[in-house]
C-alpha cells in the first residue's frame, strides 16, 4: 500500500455478540466472537463464510439493529453505539443495506414507487412530483422501465426485484451499501447482471460496499478484499487477489476445494468439510480444529488474527508449519 492514508468508513474492534438460547440455562449462542476488521472508503469488502457463520448478526451489528456484547463499531471514526442521536443519524443517512429478501418486511400492497421512495419520504422534505421524478431516475439508473413504478413487485422476476431494492437503497444517495447475500437466490445469469450493475453504480457513486455471500465465486467479481468468518471469527482477511490465488488458513483452502465443483463434469471433485459445530458449544481454542487436517495440540490455544504476510491476516496458531510447503515466495 502507499503511504497514503485511507479513509475509513467502518473500525470494528474486537466485536462480539451473543444471544441467550432459549430454554438452554444460561447457554450463549456466540455468534460473533472478537471480529476486528477494517473497510476503507470506495471499496468492496466481502465477507464469506458457511450458513451460520454469522454474517447477518455482522450485518445487523454494523447497521446499529444489534447492540455488540463487547468491543466496538466505528464509523466514520464515531462509535454507533456510544449514545449520540447523530452519530446513528449519520449512519442512517449515509449508510442502506439490501437483503437476499428485500420485500420480506414489506407490504405486498405498497408499489414499486413507494418502496423506492419510502427511504426518501422518511427523511421528509419531498413533494410526491419531485419523488416520482426522483424514483424515475432511479429505475432507469438500475435497469428498469419507467412503467414499473405503478406495479407491485410480485410483477417482477426476482433479478427485477434485486434491482429495486437496489434503487430504494441508491434513493438517498448513501456513501456505504451492505448487501447481505444479494444475489444468493438469483440464476446464475442474472447473478452476472446484477453484480455488474452494482459494480457500475459503485463507480459512478464511488460507493463503499460491504458484501456478504456464502459463495466465494460472487466475491471474486466484485470484492477488492475479502473475510473470511467461521463460527463468528474471522479466520482470514486479504486482498481478493491473494485470496484467491494464495489462500493461507486450512478453512479457507478447504472451502475453496469445496467449490471448485461448479462444473457438473467434475462433482467427484468435491470436498467433504463435514458439519460445523454448534455455535453454542464451539470446540475450545481454534473453532476450525475439530475438521483441520492440519490440526495439533498447539490449536487448543486461542488463534488471533494477525499479519502473516503484508496485509494478508490469518487466524490460525500453526500456519506457518503448515504453509511452509506452499509458501514460494517470501514477502
Ligand atoms: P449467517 O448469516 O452467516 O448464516 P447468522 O448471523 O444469521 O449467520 O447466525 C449466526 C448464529 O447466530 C447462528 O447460529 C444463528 O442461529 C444465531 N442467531 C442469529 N440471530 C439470532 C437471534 N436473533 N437469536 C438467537 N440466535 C441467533
Ligand atoms: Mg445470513
Amino acid at each position: 500500500m502507499s503511504g497514503k492514508e485511507r479513509a475509513v468508513a467502518y473500525e470494528l474492534t474486537n466485536v462480539c455478540k451473543e444471544f441467550h438460547v432459549k430454554g438452554g440455562k444460561n447457554k450463549t449462542v456466540k455468534a460473533l466472537k472478537n471480529v476486528t476488521l477494517t473497510v476503507y472508503r470506495g471499496e468492496s469488502f466481502g465477507i464469506v463464510g458457511e450458513s451460520g457463520c454469522g454474517k447477518s448478526t455482522l450485518v445487523k451489528t454494523m447497521l446499529g439493529l444489534y447492540h455488540p456484547t463487547s468491543g466496538q463499531v466505528c464509523y466514520d471514526g464515531k462509535d454507533i453505539n456510544c449514545g449520540d442521536k447523530s452519530v446513528k443519524k449519520q449512519l442512517h443517512s449515509e449508510v442502506q443495506v439490501v437483503f437476499q429478501d428485500p420485500f420480506a418486511s414489506l407490504s405486498p400492497r405498497m408499489r414499486v414507487w413507494e418502496i423506492i421512495a419510502e427511504p426518501l419520504i422518511v427523511k421528509g422534505g419531498m413533494k410526491k412530483k419531485e419523488l416520482l421524478s426522483r424514483v424515475e431516475e432511479l429505475l432507469q439508473l438500475t435497469g428498469l422501465p419507467a412503467s414499473a413504478a405503478m406495479k407491485y413487485p410480485h410483477q417482477f422476476s426476482g433479478g427485477q426485484r434485486q434491482r429495486i431494492a437496489i434503487a430504494r437503497a441508491l434513493s438517498v444517495m448513501p456513501k456505504c451499501i451492505i448487501l447481505d447475500e444479494p444475489v444468493s437466490a438469483l440464476d446464475a445469469s442474472v447473478r452476472a447482471q446484477v453484480l455488474n450493475l452494482l459494480k457500475d453504480l459503485q463507480a459512478q457513486f464511488d460507493l463503499t460496499y460491504i458484501i456478504i455471500a456464502h459463495d466465494l465465486e460472487v466475491m471474486e467479481h466484485v470484492c477488492d478484499r475479502i473475510g473470511v468468518m467461521y463460527l463468528g471469527q474471522l479466520m482470514e482477511l486479504a486482498s481478493c487477489d491473494r485470496l484467491f490465488s494464495e489462500p493461507l488458513h486450512p478453512y479457507t483452502q478447504k472451502l475453496f476445494d469445496s467449490i471448485l465443483t461448479i462444473d457438473p463434469e467434475a462433482p467427484k471433485k468435491r470436498v467433504e468439510i463435514g458439519d460445523i459445530p454448534s455455535p453454542i458449544d464451539t470446540p475450545k481454542g481454534c473453532p476450525f480444529s475439530t475438521r483441520c487436517a492440519a490440526r495439533s495440540e498447539a490449536c487448543s490455544a486461542e488463534p488471533i488474527l494477525s499479519e502473516v504476510r503484508h496485509d494478508h491476516y490469518a487466524a490460525c496458531v500453526q500456519l506457518e508449519k503448515y504453509n511452509r510447503s506452499n509458501i514460494t515466495e517470501v514477502i
